[in-house]
């Protein structure tokens, strides 16, 4: 059973201009899911001005109107929670409990938060002798937003939430391999009373759609999640034209294991932090650095709970491991096993294709793979492999790890686990990353700033970070009399 999913302009569902469609399949069973509108330059100029259109009136509405409909937008997305999750997991191949307890929460989540967030919002003030100064916060414009397949609804509300709050309008692409959430939720919007135009959705592919959005010349900023070399070439159009830019790319996140740990804890939070989603999410830990005195017992033990999660159909609630978004996809993580194992490295588990029945074996499905015997600076050590493989690696000193965990172009996050209170903070400190969790994993508070350094991006999003990016500030200076 398949249908047409259209673009989302003005308020309304609507083909493309050239009536193109390209296929979107569920990458666990190879069945086909909907018939998706193509958008090219052509519809995303109509998404534009349509945004452009609504764009006086929205960002004339109080704050308190608009974070109301935030909360409402959040109030119907709950109200058809599984609706939403089902879409989630049928698109990604991700299981179906990971979606109701994460993606989709957390995209309600969002809409709250950045509702509570702009109601309480401040900015600044700063006295002088004989004058004061304050500083107003406009919209930016026309936003244009392009996000990934492995978090796709979680993402794009993270970007949607804070730029309808700060009273920009909004053109969206989302990955083409995942747009049915965002359809779903422009649905929901209309229905909380979102005004039409304020929030359009383009779907397509990046080369003809993402592309004509960031070179728009209506288009005042664009906050991008995706990939590093995509990220480059996104910089690359938009940085002649001056437009706002923020940049989520990828990571090669380590965790770093020490001799004092709980192993037991340890084990249970690298193994998470290595597999949840595939091992697709950008702050996966994907390489564990382990202190060699107890190496050999945390592998051992890391092994039995990677071949303890549950492989199979996403839609089973006792599945650990869907599939991963495409097989083309899974072509790209296989090929990162094959060059381990040119590199030296030894498979300890999985590294194959699970046999599973039909019709999940026409589906993009790999075991959870776990190497070692890898040099720290081989590429599979150090390449974002975006799959469900880690590598684990002995270290001697602390300097050994620090230096380890630093040596790659990525700077996204990375995980301490330690009982010694001073080497927590000590190590924190020296790692090139934009984000460190101790004893913990993906624990996040939505004030906190989010971002990474180096390949991993430009920009922090989070809270005042995210309400900072979304709007430019400005500032008024007030001469209160006297004679200067
Ligand atoms: P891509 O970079 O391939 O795609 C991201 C988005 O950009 C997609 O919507 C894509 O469209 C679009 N796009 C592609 N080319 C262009 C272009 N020339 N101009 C404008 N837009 C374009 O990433 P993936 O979707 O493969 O996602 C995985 C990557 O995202 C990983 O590297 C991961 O680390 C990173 N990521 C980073 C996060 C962070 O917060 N730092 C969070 C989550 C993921 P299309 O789908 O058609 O190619």
């Amino acid at each position: 059973m398949s249908a047409e999913l259209d673009l989302w302009i003005q308020g309304a569902p609507r083909p493309a201009r050239g009536s193109e469609r390209f296929a979107n399949t569920n990458p666990a069973t190879g069945e086909l899911i909907s018939e998706v509108a193509r958008a090219r330059a052509e519809d995303v100029a109509d998404a534009v001005s349509a945004a452009k259109a609504a764009l006086p009136a929205w960002r004339s509405t109080s704050v308190a109107e608009r974070a109301d409909i935030l909360d409402a937008i959040a109030d119907g997305i709950e109200a058809d929670l599984d609706g939403f999750a089902e879409a989630e997991s049928r698109d990604t191949g991700k299981p179906i409990s990971l979606a109701r307890s994460i993606d989709i929460p957390r995209a309600i989540a969002n809409f709250r938060f950045f509702a509570g967030a702009v109601r309480h919002d401040e900015t600044g003030f700063h006295r002088m002798d004989h004058a004061i100064n304050y500083t107003l916060r406009k919209p930016l414009g026309v936003v244009g937003l392009i996000t990934p397949w492995n978090l796709p609804l979680y993402l794009l509300t993270w970007k949607t939430a804070p730029a309808l709050a700060m009273g920009n309008t909004l053109v969206a692409k989302p990955s083409e391999l995942t747009p049915s959430t965002a359809s779903r939720m422009a649905e929901v919007m209309k229905g909380a009373g979102l005004p039409d135009g304020v929030f359009n959705i383009v779907h397509g592919f990046g080369a003809e759609c993402g592309e004509a959005l960031v070179s728009h010349d209506d288009v005042s900023a664009i906050s991008f999640t995706g990939g590093t070399q995509t990220g480059a070439r996104v910089a690359a159009t938009a940085a002649p034209r001056f437009k706002k830019l923020s940049l989520e790319l990828g990571g090669k996140n380590s965790t770093l294991v020490f001799a004092d740990v709980d192993l037991d804890e340890a084990v249970q939070g690298a193994v998470r932090a290595g597999f949840t989603n595939q091992g697709q999410v950008c702050l996966c830990g994907s390489r564990v650095l382990i202190e060699r005195p107890i190496y050999e017992a945390f592998r051992e033990r890391f092994i039995a709970g990677v071949r303890a999660m549950e492989v199979g159909d996403p839609r089973d609630p006792a599945t650990r491991i869907g599939s991963l978004v495409s097989a083309d996809h899974r072509s790209k993580v296989e090929s990162y096993i094959a060059l381990a194992r040119e590199e030296g490295g030894h498979i300890l588990t999985g590294g194959a294709r699970p046999a599973l029945p039909a019709p999940l074996d026409r589906g993009a499905f790999l075991e959870p793979t776990v190497v070692d015997g890898l040099a720290p600076d081989c590429r599979t050590s150090t390449e974002e492999i975006f799959g469900p493989v880690v590598t684990l690696h002995p270290f001697d000193t602390e300097e050994e790890a620090i230096a380890i965990a630093n040596g790659t172009q990525y700077g996204l996050a990375a995980s301490v686990w330690t009982r010694d209170l001073e080497r927590a903070h000590r190590v924190s400190a020296q790692l090139d990353t934009g984000m460190v969790w101790v004893n913990t994993w993906l624990m996040r508070d939505l004030r906190v700033p989010f971002g990474g350094v180096k390949a991993s991006g430009v920009g922090r999003e989070g809270g005042k970070y995210s309400l900072g990016f979304f709007s430019e500030s400005v500032n008024i200076c007030v001469k209160l009399g006297g004679d200067r």
